[in-house]
């Protein structure tokens, strides 16, 4: 085994994050493995734009409050200790709440190309602060 050697915290760019979102690495497969994971940390009202994976993703939620929405679907919020899957090229938004931080995991495959994702639109305000489905018990 070994304690690898992580790439250096990356900020996400502007042109796929709105607002202060901070990328770790873990794990960036080599062929014939596709498997990535990062630890992606957000700032209060920080969100990525709409995108979609291939293969689909599962996200962790450590830490903090945040929401997600399927194009077409609830503005949902998640919380520490939630797990989120979403299908293969299903088009979706992540990112934290407006007064909290939030972290999560992501993990996905690259797709059959090396394509991680499709990106499209950024989020604006006035999707992001729409109201925010309540949780059940
Ligand atoms: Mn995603």
């Amino acid at each position: 085994m070994d304690i690898i050697d992580k790439p250096a915290t990356t900020r996400g760019s502007s042109d796929r994050f709105i607002g202060d979102v901070w990328i770790d690495e873990l794990v960036h497969g080599e062929p014939p493995s596709r498997v990535r994971a990062s630890i992606v940390r957000f700032a209060p009202g920080a969100r990525n734009a709409w995108h979609a994976h291939p293969v689909g993703q599962t996200l962790h939620v450590l830490d903090g409050v945040g929401r997600i929405q399927a194009r077409g679907g609830e503005l949902l919020e998640i919380r520490a200790g939630d797990t989120i899957a979403t299908p293969p090229g299903e088009w979706h938004w992540h990112g934290a709440a407006p007064d909290h931080f939030m972290t999560h995991l992501a993990v996905f495959e690259a797709g059959d190309d090396g394509a991680e994702s499709a990106w499209g639109e950024q989020i604006p305000d006035r999707d992001y602060g729409a109201a925010v489905r309540p949780r059940g018990g």
